[in-house]
């Protein structure tokens, strides 16, 4: 049900408290206690290596989903690796996520084109390479996880839509993967169309490197998914989109192919978020923070990594915040559109022009951490 807020904001009711079935996966609401042997593994506060409450602006540091020798998480990110995999379907389709061809030499001679029509190229390539959405941003130190280096200039973001039937079937278990399945299909799907259009730029003689998910490197891929229009921060530290709200997995590629950047895109979610409170509600552990939190000097959403990520650990990757959010549901999101655009008085697919400073993402959430997120 939405709460006394969101009902103010005159959303039909319906529109954000339609219900499916009871998931009998899910915990009743306040009577989820981590494990101990899962919480002895948290042994340091992933809090204070995202930044909570740290005023000055900075790098993220690597974290969850990163090799092990950069975080103190091993044990727990293999806990929550091994409890993912226990899902019937989840191996072969995670395998398949971090399989990858490799990379082509750079082609010797350069192919000649405005950055107009490169950049059209490089779009019409990874929407027929199974992206289902293209962003398109400068390179910029905050998409650069600390310690790293990333030389090319553009960063192209791949968007992988989620499947919304199967994403509602989370959290998986033994008994039932559909959720988590679907979650590595989408990765198997950023791996293959990152690597494919990092290969074709390769072929046009312009260096590109490919960062799919679900593992972490280099590169965050929220911020730039954000400044270049694929979405905006939710409360869940999830990227919203008008197009497929959240539950999108992000892969990138980074090339020094003269492109043009893609326009930041508000539609309302910042702004709904403010008041509804479906995700704070649905988290099993109260990870979520109802009002926005100062990290590393920005003030942004923000999920309690200690909280989120044994419940996460133990349940297969969660998800239930993402499937719980009202734009996530396809039925919903176009009256959430033009609601909020009549409230904002937006047009509904009209991006706004300024550019949006992108928050600066360090939820415990797969696709966040592998720079993803
Ligand atoms: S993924 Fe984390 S924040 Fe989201 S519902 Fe699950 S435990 Fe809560
Ligand atoms: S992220 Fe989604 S569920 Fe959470 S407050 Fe925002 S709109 Fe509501």
């Amino acid at each position: 049900m939405p709460n006394a807020q969101a009902s103010e904001q005159s959303m039909p009711e319906q529109q954000v408290s339609a219900r499916a079935r009871p998931n009998p996966r899910r915990p009743k609401r306040g009577t989820y206690r981590p494990q101990q042997e899962t919480l002895s593994l948290l042994k340091v506060s992933g809090n204070s290596i995202n930044g909570l409450g740290e005023t000055a602006e900075r790098q993220a540091s690597p974290f969850f989903w990163h090799p092990p020798t950069q975080h103190p998480y091993e044990e727990l990110q293999n806990l929550a690796r091994r409890n993912s995999r226990k899902c019937p379907g989840s191996a072969e389709i995670f395998m398949a996520a971090y399989t990858h061809p490799e990379l082509i030499s750079v082609g010797k001679t350069r192919s000649v084109a405005t950055a107009s029509e490169f950049t059209a190229d490089a779009t019409a390539f990874a929407l027929m390479h199974e992206a289902d959405a293209v962003g398109i941003a400068p390179m910029n130190s905050r998409y650069v996880f600390e310690g790293y280096t990333i030389e090319e200039p553009w960063v192209i973001i791949l968007a992988l839509g989620p499947d919304y039937e199967k994403l509602k079937e989370v959290p998986s278990d033994e008994t039932n993967g559909i959720g988590v399945c679907a979650i590595g299909e989408q990765y198997a799907r950023g791996t293959r169309s990152s690597y494919a259009l990092a290969n074709w730029i390769r072929s046009q003689g312009y260096t590109a490197n490919a960062y799919p998910g679900p593992s972490a490197s280099a590169l965050l891929l929220i911020p730039p998914a954000i400044d270049s229009g694929l979405g905006e921060l939710g409360k869940h530290g999830s990227l919203i989109s008008r197009q497929f709200g959240a539950g999108l997995r992000l892969a990138g590629v980074t090339t020094e192919m003269p492109l043009i950047p893609t326009a930041p895109d508000r539609f309302g979610a910042d702004e709904f978020c403010t008041t509804c409170q479906l995700c704070t509600r649905a988290c099993p552990p109260g990870a979520i923070a109802e009002q926005k939190q100062m990290v590393r000097g920005v003030e942004r959403w923000y999920v309690d990594f200690d909280k989120c990520i044994p419940y996460f650990a133990e349940a297969a990757s969660c998800g239930i915040c993402i499937a719980e959010c009202p734009w996530t549901r396809p039925d919903a999101r176009p009256k959430l559109l033009a609601t909020m655009a009549q409230r904002m008085d937006w047009a509904p697919q009209i991006p706004t022009p300024e550019p949006k400073k992108a928050d600066v993402p360090s939820s415990p959430h797969p696709e966040v951490q592998s720079g993803r997120r």
